[in-house]
């Protein structure tokens, strides 16, 4: 049998989308029984990297954000890409507190929330070209008291 589901979705990066992303990877990991705890982790580290994609890839422009997602049994992987400015620095970039836009009431904790709420995410990017955020996350982990 074959337990793996895939999807995709690109739009416009407004920041109207980040609420769309948010309910696209709710409804498509519903399959994964996840407690709502875990569907708010997921919804939180995809809207942070949608936003990221929305404020800083595309700060300057407006482009497509896409956001791809696999699950394998209870296994998630996602993937938020956009062609924006890129990074110059990226483990700088995921330190806590740290932004380049501090005018803006940013805080820089977005990497932090992503890496807290998932098992594990990866930054790839490309000064000029755009950024790849990785995540990954499996449900059930946290061990469930009311089932
Ligand atoms: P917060 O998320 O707390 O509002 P922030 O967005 O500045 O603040 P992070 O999400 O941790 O904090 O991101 C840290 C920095 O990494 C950003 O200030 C920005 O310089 C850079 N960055 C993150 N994502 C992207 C992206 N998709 N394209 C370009 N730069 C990015
Ligand atoms: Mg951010």
């Amino acid at each position: 049998m074959n337990n793996t589901n895939e999807m995709s979705v690109s739009f416009s990066s407004n920041a109207q989308n980040e609420s769309f992303a948010r309910m696209v990877i709710a409804a498509f990991i519903t399959g994964t029984n996840p407690t709502l705890e875990e569907v708010s982790d997921v919804k939180t580290a995809v809207s942070e990297a949608v936003t990221n994609s929305i404020i800083h890839g595309y700060r300057n422009n407006t482009g497509q954000v896409i956001v791809n997602a696999k699950v394998t049994g209870r296994k998630i992987y996602i993937e938020i890409i956009d062609y924006g400015d890129g990074i110059t620095d990226v483990k700088k970039a995921m330190e806590p507190m740290y932004t380049t836009r501090p005018d803006e009431e940013r805080s820089g904790m977005g990497f932090s929330f992503m890496e807290a709420f998932m098992d594990r995410i990866e930054v790839e990017s490309e000064v000029g070209k755009g950024t790849t955020v990785k995540m990954w996350k499996e449900i059930g982990t946290a061990g469930r008291q009311f089932e």
